[in-house]
């Protein structure tokens, strides 16, 4: 075993024990904070094993893009990686590399804490000039969430126009669904790769036990194919170098451990990640806003008042007890669902930085922040459903039609 797949998830009985140890638990599948209730992001970066984002890395970002870093980046929000300096050596020297993100449709719509890897990715494509490849998991959520396969199918379709409405280059985005897609090169590779991990090694790396459905057992190497060139004929024809990079947020780290691990077995390289914190639900810190817990979330197809109704009733606030407290002790930032979503999404850098000087210091109230909150999110959300309302049925399938894309490795 490498040490990269030592580096694993705990199986589920463990996973519970960990839970009620107090210990954290980050899975594809769960997240759960520490004793504290929050996440440990300095432990996941040992635990998983990945590399921690430097400044000097968003300023070679920045060098060689000629762009100022993603708010994302320049926060740490975007915290961990794993051989980005590659990429960016590719990239100065002219060479190519691809992006390749995802998305388990299980939900009508995304929610805020998905658009954290697409506007990122949708930023990435951009400034790099780079192919990029978006994969809708409907067979995924058919086998864990229980979906029947017309409605994970639906739901992709749906998550697409989403997606699209972040802005991403038709001519350079190949989106697929798995059920449509599988086949031909793809599945060639997808056996490929089952050849190369053992079931012990599953189970080690995803914690699944004697009771779960076979499909579970085989699904992983579905979604570590895409991370191969060769899954993508009519984009990078018979090429095998070309190297890809994807943006995830953490949880989804497990899946490329075992890719890289595979990849030199096959003839590929490894595939590079960057990665995002997670965003936090409404309840806390302690969990990720998570489609599969409507409570959790805020949708991008909510309306503004369900908006307002839920940051002014669920966004957990770190503001004192009493106005009288909150005015002598302030704020505690640390734990403030609101002030964490303004570190995501208020791209005015002097604008924040005032709301957390006055609410730390207890001279601006919970209510007015969440305001604040309110009036942004109600922006953003808005933004993307007039974008949204262009997407038509035309639109999705060219963006999904299995085309000759060789252009789009040109910059
Ligand atoms: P489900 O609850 O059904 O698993 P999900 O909300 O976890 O859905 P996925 O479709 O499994 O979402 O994940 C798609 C992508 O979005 C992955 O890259 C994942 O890491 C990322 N993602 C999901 N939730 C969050 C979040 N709260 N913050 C940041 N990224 C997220
Ligand atoms: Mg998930």
């Amino acid at each position: 075993m490498t040490a990269e797949e030592q580096q694993q998830a705990t199986p589920p009985a463990e996973e519970a024990a960990a839970a009620e140890s107090g210990e954290q638990v980050i899975t594809p599948w769960d997240v759960q904070g520490g004793a504290d209730g929050k996440v440990d992001y300095n432990k996941l970066i040992e635990q998983f094993g990945v590399s921690s984002l430097t400044q000097d890395l968003v300023q070679r970002i920045e060098r060689l893009t000629g762009r100022p870093a993603h708010p994302f980046l320049k926060r740490g929000i975007i915290f961990a990686h794993r051989d980005l300096h590659e990429i960016l050596d590719c990239y100065e020297r002219g060479e190519h590399f691809y992006l390749y993100t995802g998305r388990g449709p299980s939900s009508e719509a995304l929610h805020l804490g998905h658009l954290v890897p697409i506007m990122f990715t949708q930023w990435l494509q951009e400034v790099f000039d780079v192919p990029l490849v978006i994969q809708l998991t409907d067979d995924e959520k058919t086998l864990w969430r229980g979906l029947e396969q017309a409605e994970a199918r639906r739901l992709a379709r749906e998550n697409c126009k989403d997606i699209i409405a972040c802005g991403f280059d038709v001519n350079k985005t190949f989106i697929f669904s798995d059920f449509e897609y599988v086949g031909g090169a793809f599945y060639r590779h997808i056996i490929d790769i089952q050849r190369c991990v053992s079931m012990n090694q599953v189970r080690g790396i995803f914690g699944l036990t004697q009771d779960d459905n076979i499909g579970k057992i085989g699904f992983p190497a579905v979604q570590a194919a895409p991370s191969f060139p060769g899954v993508f004929p009519h984009i990078f024809g018979d090429r095998k170098d070309v190297r890809c990079l994807i943006p995830c947020a953490i949880d989804q780290d497990p899946y490329f451990r075992m890719t890289r691990d595979v990849a030199p077995r096959l003839g590929y390289q490894k595939p590079a990640l960057i990665e995002a914190r997670f965003f936090p639900a409404l309840q806390g810190e302690s969990g990720k806003m998570s489609a599969s817990d409507p409570n959790s979330a805020v949708f991008v197809n909510d309306s503004a008042r369900q908006i307002k109704d839920k940051i002014n009733k669920y966004a957990f606030s770190g503001g004192g007890a009493t106005l009288e407290e909150h005015r002598s002790r302030g704020a505690n930032l640390d734990i403030d669902v609101p002030w964490k979503y303004l570190n995501f999404f208020m791209e005015d850098d002097a604008k924040l930085a005032a709301i957390g000087r006055e609410y730390g210091a207890g001279r601006m109230l919970t209510g007015e922040v969440k305001a604040e909150l309110i009036a942004l999110l109600t922006d953003i959300v808005g933004r993307h459903q007039q974008a949204r309302t262009q997407v038509t049925e035309d639109i999705v399938d060219a963006f999904m039609a299995v085309r000759p894309m060789h252009s789009a490795l040109k910059r």
